[in-house]
């Protein structure tokens, strides 16, 4: 039987290739999907957490490749709590996206989203791009949680996902 204080939608945003349906499944499978498991199509996941003794549902939206902004539809923001903002701490393109990716989690989510800024594949340190100075301060200044992770590796994997549900916790 399953059973639950709150169910939480997350989405999961930001460009092409930084991670975002890696994120999904080690979270949801502890599992990590490399290029060969192309058969493998992560668009929505599930998992349930507990925090000060509450049982909270936490569903997960992926993009599932329709990065472009246009075809981001209402849809998928209507209902969603928390956003995960993710960039690729090797490219900084996908830094530089994010602006336009936080803009449009304003425009057309609620208007207390959580967002919380991850930068993933912290695993390849020798191509960092992006230090952890640079997100830290663009965090706080875009008033984001922030935090490092890896898909790959699990590293801090459930604390992104379980930080964000106890930042929404103290809201309610
Ligand atoms: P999405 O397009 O944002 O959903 O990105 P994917 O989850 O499909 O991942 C894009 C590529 O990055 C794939 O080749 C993954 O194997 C790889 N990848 C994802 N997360 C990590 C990570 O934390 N570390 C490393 N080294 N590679 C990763």
């Amino acid at each position: 039987m399953s059973s639950y204080s709150y169910l939480f939608k997350y989405i999961i945003i930001g460009d092409s290739a930084v991670g975002k349906s890696c994120l999904l499944l080690q979270f949801t499978d502890r599992r990590f999907k490399n290029d060969h498991d192309l058969t493998i199509g992560v668009e929505f996941g599930a998992r349930t957490v507990s925090i000060n003794d509450k049982t909270i549902k936490l569903q997960m939206w992926d993009t599932a490749g329709q990065e472009s902004f246009r075809s981001i539809t209402r849809s998928y923001y209507r209902g969603a709590v928390a956003a995960l903002l993710v960039y690729d701490i090797t490219n900084r393109d996908s830094f530089v996206s994010l602006s336009r990716w936080i803009s449009e989690a304003r425009a057309h989510g609620n208007k207390d989203i959580t967002l919380i800024l991850v930068g993933n594949k912290n695993d390849l340190e020798e191509q960092r791009v992006i230090s952890t100075e640079e997100a830290q301060s663009f965090a706080d200044q875009n008033n984001l949680l922030f935090i490092e992770t890896s898909a790959k590796t699990g590293n801090n994997v459930d604390a992104a996902y379980i930080n964000t549900a106890k930042a929404i916790m103290s809201k309610i």
